[in-house]
């Protein structure tokens, strides 16, 4: 197996729960890997994980290399599939992410920021069982050609061009849904228009050059 991949995904789960996005044994992520893609094991917490516990899975979900892939790899495997631009794919059950997905709404655009996820809003994918195909698919449906969905009763998805790029979306989406949340305790919440963000996308292309 690849040691340089394994070893990003170890050191990209720590730094993870180090920045308070996950704890304990929630939260996956892969990386495409030529057909194939690597995940993160099940049930092991970061801090305790080692490279030779990634799993390698291929597109068909046969396990490849590893002993117990995280129970939600459909999810990571149907983003690559759906999505040739995908490289990394991040989930998340984050404090404010999840709370605003616990209340099954997307995240309107209230700060030009939300363009870093790849619209004018954070969707939220309806609520299904964790590690089942129909929340895969609810998960993909919503992604879209986006970077970041909410998971209804659930947490957050995100997804980049490279492992550094979902980590950015990821943590940028997390604080957008705690700055949402603010925003949600005082009975208003005054929007940007498409114009604007439409000029906001103008900007990033630049800004976000891969
Ligand atoms: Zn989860």
């Amino acid at each position: 197996m690849p040691i340089k991949q394994q070893n990003q995904l170890v050191e990209t789960s720590r730094r993870l729960v180090d920045k308070g996005i996950n704890r304990g044994t929630s939260g996956n992520i892969s990386l495409r890997f030529g057909q194939d893609f690597l995940i993160t094991p099940s049930g092991i917490e970061p801090h305790l994980m080692s490279a030779g516990d990634i799993c390698l899975l291929d597109m068909a979900g046969n396990l490849l290399e590893g002993a117990k892939p995280s129970s939600e790899w459909r999810m990571h495997r149907d983003v690559y599939l759906a999505r040739p631009d995908i490289q990394a794919v991040v989930h998340t059950h984050s404090t404010f992410a999840t709370t605003v997905a616990c209340l099954e709404q997307a995240v309107p655009p209230f700060h030009y920021m939300i363009a870093v996820t790849g619209g004018n809003t954070i969707p939220c994918a309806p609520y299904a069982l964790f590690g089942s195909q129909e929340l895969s698919d609810a998960a993909v449906a919503a992604l879209g050609k986006g970077y970041a969905c909410l998971l209804a009763h659930h947490g957050m998805l995100a997804a980049g061009y490279s492992l550094d790029h979902a980590l950015t979306v990821t943590i940028e989406a997390e604080s957008l849904c705690e700055q949402y949340w603010r925003l949600l305790q005082t009975g208003k919440v005054p929007l940007l228009n498409d114009a604007q963000m439409a000029a906001v996308h103008d900007r990033f292309k630049d800004y976000f050059k891969r």
